[in-house]
């Protein structure tokens, strides 16, 4: 098998983030692949501000809300040992923004969660689901357990 070099991981810092990022960890050692982590700002208001906007990792910002993702996105970097250069903040929509960022770096594996939506017949979450189809390397899709799965 090929190795995978690039491996980006896709943060929305929801409850099982974790074991999604430690799976992504685990498999940039197996796979001595560097690592890079996105977090789509999609939940705060960023008035003039275009889609696909770079916000810098490494600049304090004086707008809370941005300052607390900045803030969330450095620790699981560092808890993940993940080059300060190699986080990435982009306000837009996940979907776009991720696929967009991994041909960008050109990652050669990008790392998702997905919800058993509804118990029927959604597998991948809405975000996992766009990413699939749009984005042109490989997509692993981490299932977390949703209240159907108890
Ligand atoms: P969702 O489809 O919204 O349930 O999200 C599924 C997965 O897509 C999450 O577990 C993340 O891996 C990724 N994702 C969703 N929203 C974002 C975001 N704002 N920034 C980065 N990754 C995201």
């Amino acid at each position: 098998m090929m190795p995978y070099r690039h491996i980006l991981l896709t943060a929305d810092f929801s409850e099982h983030g974790e074991t999604i990022a430690t799976r992504a960890k685990s498999l940039a050692r197996v796979f001595q692949a560097k690592l890079s982590i996105l977090h789509v700002l999609d939940d705060i208001p960023m008035p003039d501000t275009g889609y696909g906007t770079l916000i810098p990792v490494d600049t304090p910002s004086e707008y809370d809300l941005l300052e607390a993702e900045r803030g969330k996105l450095i620790a699981l970097g560092a808890e993940l040992g993940v080059d300060p250069a190699d986080l990435w903040l982009i306000w837009g929509v996940p979907q776009d923004e991720i696929v967009r960022l991994a041909e960008k770096i050109a990652a050669d594996l990008i790392v998702v969660g997905s919800h058993g939506r509804h118990g029927l017949a959604l597998l991948l979450g809405s975000t996992a689901n766009g990413v699939l189809h749009h984005a042109s390397c490989d997509l692993l899709a981490i299932r977390i357990p949703t209240i159907n799965d108890i």
